[in-house]
């Protein structure tokens, strides 16, 4: 059988970064989990499985990945040295099998406890924060109402209408895995029936619905560190879901929304904002005031700015949180052309340009290349 392309394999570009390798190898690995694939879909989904497995250890190691870029197949044959997975690769799924547990599960499902029923961490919830750019430059102690959950006080956590009790669980007698034999190896899992507890309720609680335990709201105080940015995640320890079988619960997550700023927009701890200027202060110069955060700072326009000048101001940015000194802000000048202009104006402003005419192009910079350019395009 001709062996697939391992980026193929994996769904991955052939330039794609070692975690978008790894992402595609989780989500492809969780697919053809044995768990995930009972029945005539079993035997395939090992295969797949001992595919992916194959791809993701040869382009995850850096050297190996450059050998089968260069050689393809041939510069990386897993059977050659090595790791040794038999021919008829039994070896290597048990390998992996162990190793999915070890590499996916290992971190979520935590281990077994006694009564053999399997332990679970809760899941990670998150919670998204809006806040201004203020906000976010200096920092915000604020409060946040999250779920929790609390042991249900009518049947005591146990899920039972009161009166009646838990069943050990017949399919898995209470151990709350059962064993699939598949081919030559047997294939534990969280027992479907009871989904891994041990016991079912035949009369569950009225108030909890057979839960043993009700969702409710808390307060959670939270600190926002000075310089956080856009799309930055606070990690609440153990705020999350609550394990199952005494399993550790899950951490909640806040992932920061900054609302964009009227004024100023946000670049790494640089500002920038546009200060219109009108035009005879740009000819004339002056003193302007620009708009900082939180307070203002003043510009000296030197005489003759043109449109688009940028000017820098040191320090006036966002100190990030792992910066030692704040950005700056950028002021970018848009010299505006005056409107709605009375007689008078209109006819001082007729007198300069009969000025400007006679002294050519001295008073437009760019007038005398620009008018050549043309010249050259119409050549
Ligand atoms: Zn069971
Ligand atoms: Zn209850």
């Amino acid at each position: 059988m001709a062996k697939r392309d391992y980026y193929e394999i994996l769904g991955v570009a052939k330039n794609a970064s070692d975690d978008d390798i790894k992402k595609a190898y989780r989500k492809l690995a969780m697919k053809y989990h044995p768990d995930r694939n009972q029945g005539d879909e079993a035997k395939k989904a090992e295969e797949k499985f001992k595919e992916v497995k194959e791809a993701y250890e040869m382009l995850s190691d850096a050297q190996k990945r450059a050998a089968y870029d260069q050689y393809g197949h041939a510069g990386v044959d897993p059977n050659m040295g090595g790791r040794g997975a038999g021919p008829e690769g039994f070896g290597g799924f048990a390998e992996a099998f162990g190793d999915i547990f070890g590499d996916i599960f290992g971190g979520a499902a935590g281990g077994r406890r006694g009564g053999g029923q399997q332990v679970y961490r809760g899941s990670d919830l998150s919670y998204a924060m809006e806040i201004t750019l203020e906000e976010a430059a200096a920092g915000k102690e604020t409060q946040i109402r999250i779920p929790s959950w609390e042991g249900c006080e009518t049947c005591h956590g146990s899920g039972a209408k009161p009166g009646t009790s838990p069943k050990t669980c017949p399919t898995c007698s209470g151990s709350g895995t059962v064993h699939l034999r598949q081919g030559f190896f047997s294939i534990q899992q969280s027992c479907p029936h009871c989904h891994g507890s041990g016991k079912i309720i035949p009369e569950p609680c009225p108030t909890c619905g057979g839960a043993g335990k009700i969702k409710r709201q808390k307060t959670l105080e939270v600190k926002i560190p000075a310089g956080i940015n856009e799309g930055m995640r606070i990690r609440s320890a153990g705020n999350g879901e609550p394990g199952t079988n005494g399993g550790p619960p899950g951490d909640l997550y806040i992932e920061i929304r900054i609302k964009p700023h009227e004024i100023f927009e946000r670049d790494g701890d640089d500002l920038h904002c546009t200060v219109p200027v009108g035009m005879t202060t740009a000819a004339l110069g002056g003193t302007i005031e620009v708009p900082t955060l939180g307070s203002k700072a003043e510009i000296e326009l030197p005489e003759g700015t043109q449109h688009g000048k940028t000017f820098r101001l040191r320090g006036k940015g966002i100190k990030g949180i792992r910066s030692s000194y704040p950005g700056d802000l950028y002021a970018h000048i848009t010299v505006e052309t005056p409107v709605k202009l009375t007689e008078h104006q209109r006819k001082l402003l007729r007198e300069l340009e009969e000025s400007f005419r006679k002294g050519g192009d001295r008073h437009s910079p760019n007038a005398k290349s620009w008018t050549d350019r043309v010249k050259d395009l119409f050549k």
